[in-house]
C-alpha cells in the first residue's frame, strides 16, 4: 500500500517518469504542484497536453513547428543552398540562437548507435538522402551532430552517403573549448581537434 493517496501517487509515479527526475524529486515536485494555485497547476498542464497537440515534425526537415512546412523551410530569405545536419530540434534552436547561420536544416532526431541498437534506418537518414536528391538547390551540407563517438559516426556514414552527389560536405570543427584544459579534454575531443587543425596563414 502507498502511503499517498492514490491521485498523488500517481502524479508522482508520472514525474518520475521524466529524465533526470529521481523518486524524492519526483515527491518534491508533485507536493509543490498541490500547493500551487489552481489557475496555477491547471496552467501547467495545459501547456503539456498544448505542446503534445498542437506540434508536429516538419515534413522537410524534421524540426518541431506548428505550421508544415515548418518557418524556417517557409522563409524565402534562407540560403536554401545549405543544410545543417542536426541530432535534434533543441540543436536547431541552439544553432538559431548565434544568429549567424542563414541556411536550412535536417533534423535527424537520433544519431546511429549500434550499442543501443540504433542503426541508420531508425534515425531520419534516408530522407535527408531522398531529399538531397530531390532538390537541385542544395549545394553543400554540414555535419553538425554532437562531437561525441556515435555523433562523428553518424556524420562519417553521412558523408560517405552524400559525397557521391558531388554536394560539398563539411564537418563543424570542434576542439578543445576556449579557456578549456588540454589535460581536462577528452580523448576523442582532443583527436578531433588534432585531426581539424588547420595551417595558421
Ligand atoms: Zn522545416
Amino acid at each position: 500500500m502507498s502511503k499517498y493517496p492514490r491521485p498523488l501517487d500517481r502524479l508522482i509515479t508520472e514525474l518520475a517518469k521524466l529524465p533526470g527526475i529521481g523518486q524524492k524529486t519526483a515527491q518534491r515536485l508533485a507536493f509543490h504542484i498541490l500547493s500551487m494555485n489552481g489557475e496555477s497547476a491547471m496552467d501547467l498542464a495545459k501547456s503539456i497536453v498544448d505542446a503534445k497537440q498542437q506540434l508536429r515534425y516538419c515534413s522537410v526537415c524534421g524540426n518541431l513547428t506548428e505550421e508544415d512546412p515548418c518557418e524556417i523551410c517557409s522563409d524565402s530569405t534562407r540560403d536554401r543552398s545549405c543544410v545543417c545536419v542536426v541530432e535534434s530540434p533543441r540543436d536547431v534552436a541552439a544553432i538559431e540562437r548565434m544568429r549567424e547561420y542563414k541556411g536550412l536544416y535536417h533534423v535527424l532526431h537520433g544519431v546511429i548507435s549500434p550499442i543501443d541498437g540504433v542503426g541508420p534506418n531508425d534515425i531520419n537518414m534516408k530522407q535527408l538522402i531522398v531529399r538531397l536528391r530531390e532538390s537541385e538547390e542544395i549545394k553543400e551540407v554540414i555535419l553538425a551532430t554532437n562531437p561525441n563517438i556515435e555523433g562523428e559516426a553518424t556524420a562519417m556514414y553521412a558523408a560517405k552517403l552524400i559525397k557521391p552527389s558531388g554536394i560539398r560536405v563539411s564537418r563543424i570543427a570542434h576542439g578543445v573549448p576556449i579557456g578549456g584544459d588540454l589535460d581536462y579534454t577528452d580523448d576523442v575531443t582532443l583527436s578531433i581537434a588534432m585531426e581539424s587543425r588547420r595551417e595558421i596563414p
